[in-house]
């Protein structure tokens, strides 16, 4: 590592309990450290909108922050820089278009695998990337977990619309809301309203982010019509549905509503295999059969994850000058950082862990009983693997006899009630747990 890296990896620690946790997560959080030359420290941030916000309002803190840490009176400079596959950072190039709306490059359509799970997602950001100028589906809003692919459709729609000649504004949740509660306070409410209202796509990332803050949304409800009035594309990603974003106004969940509301599940197993193919491609190396299939078999509900697993296999062969073999990669995944989500148990050994505590079988787990026994074992397998993730509720209700996704949601909201409001309920469920996470 080198000494700016780790001297902006301490500073970020200091910078972290100096400020409020909005404040260094939406202008600090995604800095990187590009050089340090003794004198000038150059800081690395994802875009205009970050380099000129600290340029303007956080130097003195960053530059104090710096010279605590080395000792020497520091200059610091603010660029946009990208982070590549392996973990380096780089300036971006000056002649990039897309930079200036701070688009991540590698996040376009061509680097997009499609499968299952993606297809309607993909499909309605293309067509709405290509048409912008006609806002055909208006919002477009995609919703998924993290690291499904929210954040990359996002950008490659930005950066097809640029293509397009169109202008767009690209922000967050989070960020429009301090942007906002800043504009307020330093009267420049103007300004805000007319640099967004100057779209002609309006990209909002992550809008659960304005999650009960009522203010904000009153704010984001008129930027919001104004757009779509003026005919202007809209698209939105966010953690969940509009009708699941409880601190969210009606009227504004009923705008999200409007136009194409898409998600993104996980993926499957050949999709998982596609993007590992993909990837390491772009990393000019190539896996055998074992290792791909190691990999494919893992990280079953994050793509941000199956990425990780797979360039911390690559990173240590490099490190070791070695082969990527399924020894090596079994030894990566394990010395370098525990897996996040551990080897995934098939349903059959949770099912017969619950059929064991309950004393009923598999069978009937499987089956139509409803007496009370039963069905409340069926609950808590259904419960179990939910909890463990990796498989999504139509597949969990699929391995319970075929039980539709409604019916498992049902289950789980059920065991969760029910967990609260027994203490021996709750022992009882969670010693499957420990032998189911044992196994
Ligand atoms: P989210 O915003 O939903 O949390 P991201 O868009 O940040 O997720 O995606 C996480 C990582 O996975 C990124 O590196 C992204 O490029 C990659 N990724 C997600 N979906 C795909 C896909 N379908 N094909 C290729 N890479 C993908
Ligand atoms: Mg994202």
């Amino acid at each position: 590592m080198s000494s700016a890296v780790t001297i902006w990896k301490a500073a970020l620690g200091e910078l972290e309990l100096q400020v409020s946790r909005p404040n260094f997560q939406t202008w600090f959080k995604d800095t990187t450290a590009l050089a340090y030359d003794g004198e000038t420290f150059l800081v690395g941030t994802p875009n205009n909108f970050v380099t000129e916000y600290l340029e303007k309002n956080q130097r003195s803190l960053i530059e104090k922050t710096l010279i605590g840490l080395t000792r020497h009176s520091v200059r610091v400079r603010f660029q946009i820089a990208w982070e590549t596959g392996d973990g380096e950072v780089t300036p971006r190039p000056e002649n990039d278009t897309a930079a200036l709306y701070g688009f991540n490059p590698h996040y376009t359509f061509d680097n997009f695998v499609v499968g299952p799970g993606n297809r309607l997602a993909h499909a309605a950001a293309l067509g709405v990337a290509q048409h912008a100028a006609k806002a055909t589906y208006n919002p477009l809003f995609l919703y998924a977990g993290p690291g499904l692919g929210k954040t990359h459709l996002l950008h490659a729609i930005g950066q097809e619309a640029v293509r397009q000649g169109q202008r767009p504004v690209h922000t967050s949740g989070e960020q429009f809301t301090q942007e906002f509660v800043e504009a307020i306070r330093e009267q420049r409410a103007d300004d805000f309203r007319a640099r967004y209202r100057s779209a002609d796509i309006l990209m909002i990332d992550d809008v659960h982010a304005i999650s009960g803050k009522e203010q904000t949304q009153e704010c984001f409800f008129n930027t919001f019509n104004d757009l779509h009035n003026a005919g202007r594309q809209i698209v939105i990603t966010s953690d969940r549905p509009p009708k699941e974003m409880s601190r969210v106004e009606e009227r504004l969940q009923s705008r999200f509503e409007w136009g194409l509301m898409a998600d993104i599940q996980p993926p499957d197993y050949e999709t998982r295999r596609a993007i590992l193919l993909a990837r390491a491609e772009d990393a000019h190396t190539e896996l055998t059969p074992d290792v791909l299939e190691m990999l494919a078999s893992e990280a079953r509900r994050n793509i941000r994850e199956l990425e990780g697993n797979l360039n911390r296999i690559l990173a240590y062969a490099s490190l070791l000058r070695a082969e990527v073999t399924t020894d090596l990669a079994h030894k990566a995944m394990k010395d370098i950082a525990p897996q996040s989500t551990p080897l995934l148990p098939a349903p059959e050994l949770a099912l017969r862990l619950v059929a064991e505590n309950f004393a009923t079988t598999v069978d009937d787990l499987l089956g139509h009983r409803r007496d009370k026994v039963t069905a409340q074992a069926r609950h808590v397998a259904m419960y179990l693997l939910k909890q463990r993730g990796g498989l999504s509720l139509a597949e969990i209700g699929q391995s319970l006899g075929g039980r539709g996704a409604s019916t498992v949601s049902h289950a789980y909201e059920k065991v969760s009630r029910d967990i609260e409001a027994s203490p021996v309920f709750c022992r009882r469920v969670e010693d499957i747990r420990q032998k189911l996470d044992a196994k």
